[in-house]
């Protein structure tokens, strides 16, 4: 069967993999080599340099382009070192549109190191794109988007961007680190690339640090392939042969991380300790129907915020949780809770992140794999320790 007609699960499965031509091993070695011998000088199988190519990167590359409906893919030592070779595209004098509701240490990456290199930054609400066109000019070369985004859960509609970047003649990236291919697939809606931290739901298990592009366009990937392997920020084969393997459960773990991600949003929405709840699958979320559109179901994220708005008791119930556990990072089959004010959004100043709707009490879920009952059980305990 043509992996293009295959469906999700199969694909995820199948894509890019295929038995190890000189043993019929079913999955694909850890290739751990940095160089691959010649028998004549230019006279080679394909691979040179493991900086440039090395088999089981390229198996996973195929994979992930595969499960995104791309041509193209090219991994990376993070997410960050993705989106920074996505950066490395412009030029100085560039300008870059972006979501203002963003991951933190991709406002470090653009405004702490990329400004310093003449690109300039504006940083827009999005969940009106209409919004966009306001900082667009002859300069714009990017737009980029996180959608759902980190930690407010806002839905930015990405066929209305891409008609935006296209009427413009500049690019759209997606970071689709939280929606994942299973939900959401952005080239198909008119993206130029797509970014993941596959350190998140596509690793799947919190075992790998590792980032990834995929693209459509020949000339973008050539320069996508032309900075990883001139900048090398490129990832091992041992950490490849690990995401190849949480690939293959993937559409089998955002199921249920979605369905867990309902029953826990519901619970909360009944607590009378808590405030808001963020989560795009509720039908008075502002842009549930954009969600509704785009996605295929609405994952495990989920941001709430406490009745007073207090440090004190967001810091409480994150530290009396027993099986979530108090941690950075999201996407793994163990649920994780954190603190973005001071954890992952610390890097952005006060002023900024509360306009973006980061307060004292907000809360963010990672909701797991593992049984809706106990997870809201553990909820229920530490907010009832307020
Ligand atoms: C974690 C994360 C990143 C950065 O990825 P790393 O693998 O940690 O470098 C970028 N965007 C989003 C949405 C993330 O959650």
């Amino acid at each position: 069967m043509d992996e293009k007609d295959m469906n999700f699960g199969t694909k995820a499965i199948h894509a890019g993999v295929h038995p190890d031509p000189t043993t019929g091993a079913i999955m694909t070695p850890i290739y751990q080599t940095s160089t691959y011998v010649q028998e004549e000088v230019g006279k080679h199988k394909g691979y040179e340099y493991s900086r440039t190519l090395n088999p089981t990167r390229h198996a996973l590359e195929q994979n992930l382009a595969a499960i995104e409906n791309g041509k193209f893919g090219a991994c990376f030592g993070s997410g960050l070192a993705a989106i920074d070779c996505v950066l490395k595209m412009l030029n100085p004098g560039d300008e870059v549109v972006s979501t203002n509701d963003l991951y933190g240490g991709t406002y470090r990456l653009f405004t702490t190191i990329f400004e310093k290199y003449g690109i300039k930054f504006h940083f827009v609400g999005m969940e009106n794109a209409g919004k966009i066109e306001e900082y667009v000019n002859e300069n714009t070369r990017l737009i980029w988007v996180e959608t759902p985004t980190n930690p407010m859960m806002n839905i930015i509609d990405i066929e209305a961007c891409s008609k935006i970047a296209k009427k413009h003649g500049c690019l759209l990236g997606v970071d689709n680190t939280f929606a994942t291919p299973y939900l959401q697939t952005p080239l198909d809606l008119g993206a130029d690339i797509v970014m993941h931290s596959v350190t998140k739901f596509l690793g799947g298990h919190s075992d790998v640090v590792m980032g990834a592009l995929i693209c459509n366009d020949q000339k973008i990937a050539d320069e996508i392939y032309r900075i990883q392997n001139s900048s090398g920020a490129v990832t091992a084969p041992m950490d490849s042969f690990l995401v190849l393997r949480g690939i293959k459960t993937l559409h089998l773990r955002i199921q249920r991380h979605s369905e867990n991600g309902k029953k826990v949003a519901e619970y909360l929405k009944t607590n009378e300790k808590v405030d808001k709840v963020y989560w795009p699958g509720f039908e008075d979320h502002a842009n549930h129907e954009i969600a509704k559109k785009q996605m295929k179901d609405f994952g495990g994220m989920i941001s709430f915020t406490l009745k007073g708005n207090k440090i004190e008791d967001a810091l409480n119930v994150v530290k009396n949780l027993e099986v979530f556990s108090l941690a950075e990072s999201l996407g793994g089959v163990e649920s994780l809770a954190g603190h973005p004010a001071t954890m992952t959004h610390a890097a952005i100043p006060k002023e900024e992140r509360e306009k973006s709707g980061v307060v004292d009490s907000l809360i963010r879920l990672s909701v797991g794999v593992e049984d809706a009952d106990d997870l809201i059980a553990d909820l229920d305990q530490a907010l009832n320790k307020l």
